[in-house]
């Protein structure tokens, strides 16, 4: 199968850094069964690596869409493409570099009903296939490596551990730039199946408040690490809080995966739910921060402003050293979203 992995050779060559540091893509939705029933018009079209949104013939008021709109990113995914193909475009190039001390993030940014859930859902899975297949071949075997998986939301500046009944975590920060969420359970990887198990044990526990599942969590960010350690030390309990020494593995490398709140949510600032006002803030502060974090890392800025939201606070060791970012802009076609899908391209344009 042509879907392979980097071979060894290849992965030699990615040691001198021939992964973007920082990639950014878009993906277009097809148009769903509601908005086909209310024969809603496709108003984004791809080509090659750029898209076009074009002007809503139905709408009323056409003054916030009197121009033809034009981008271009590092690659643009038409409504066709699936999910292995995303993985492919995205996430693989960076496995094995994993194994070199990178630190990876794969963002998945858009409004509520976009695809964000959709897209990111099996791209660790597919991780975890790619990086259990190198741990267990010859050069990796002899170094004691493991995998270990945690998965966790940010909801209102809180964190919360999806698999560990919601249990509330608090992080902290040693003084080599490494973050430790205290509390957070990690599991082994030994096989691929139960991968699936967690995402989807994770996935049900996210934020489901009164208002109904969906709703909520549009709320929350949902983070899915994949962490390789190195296990070739023995155990010092004196040392069991350093979070490089946890399970008694030393991290080498790791890549989260964030399924980020609805972009539209950060702007419910004047809802008139006290409550709602509040997240509202708290996504936008978020979104923001990690636009600007992306685009100092881009800019090789030895400051890197992740005090700015919870978020980029926990991925401050992401945005660091050897790091890697890859940016999943989700976009819907409808001419009803054309506002938000717009807002979506030009943050994901920011960042590039
Ligand atoms: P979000 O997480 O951004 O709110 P979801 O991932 O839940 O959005 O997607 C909304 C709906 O659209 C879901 O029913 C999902 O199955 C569907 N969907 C999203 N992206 C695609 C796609 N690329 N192809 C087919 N269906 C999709
Ligand atoms: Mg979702």
């Amino acid at each position: 199968a042509s879907y392979g992995l980097p071979t060894l050779e290849k992965e030699s060559n990615s040691r001198e850094n021939n992964v973007a540091k920082i990639k950014v893509v878009v993906r277009k939705r097809p148009l769903n069964k509601k908005e086909l029933a209310r024969k809603e018009e496709d108003v984004v079209s791809v080509c090659a690596n750029g898209l076009t949104v074009h002007e809503p013939k139905l709408k009323v008021d056409l003054t916030a869409y009197v121009e033809k709109h034009e981008f271009c990113f590092d690659a643009v995914l038409d409504q066709q493409v699936t999910n292995d193909e995303v993985y492919r475009e995205t996430v693989q190039p960076i496995i094995p570099i994993i194994f070199q001390r990178t630190k990876a993030t794969c963002f998945a940014y858009g409004q509520t009903g976009s695809g964000k859930t959709y897209t990111m859902q099996p791209l660790p899975l597919r991780a975890a296939e790619d990086l259990v297949r190198l741990l267990h071949q010859p050069t990796y075997r002899e170094q004691k490596f493991k995998l270990w998986l945690s998965y966790f939301e940010i909801y209102g500046g809180k964190l919360y551990d999806l698999l560990s009944d919601r249990k509330k975590l608090c992080m902290r920060e040693d003084g080599r730039q490494q973050v430790c969420i205290v509390g957070l359970q990690e599991f082994e990887v030994l096989d691929v199946q139960i991968v699936k198990e967690y995402i989807e044990r994770g996935s049900n526990a996210r934020s489901t408040g009164s208002t109904g599942a969906n709703e909520e969590s549009s709320r929350s960010h949902a983070i899915l690490q994949l962490v390789v350690k190195k296990h070739n030390q023995v155990k010092d309990p004196r040392r069991n809080n350093d979070p490089n020494e946890s399970k008694a593995g030393k991290v080498v490398g790791k890549i989260s995966f964030i399924d980020l709140a609805g972009s539209e949510r950060g702007a419910d600032t004047t809802d008139n739910d006290r409550q709602t006002r509040i997240e509202g803030a708290e996504i936008n502060k978020s979104l923001l921060a990690l636009k600007e974090c992306i685009r100092a890392l881009d800019n090789d800025q030895l400051h890197i402003p992740f005090r700015g939201s919870k978020l980029t606070e926990v991925l401050r060791d992401s945005f660091v050293g050897n790091s890697r970012t890859v940016m999943i802009s989700c976009i819907s076609p409808n001419a009803g979203s054309c506002e938000h899908t717009l807002n979506t391209l030009r943050y994901a344009d920011r960042v590039k």
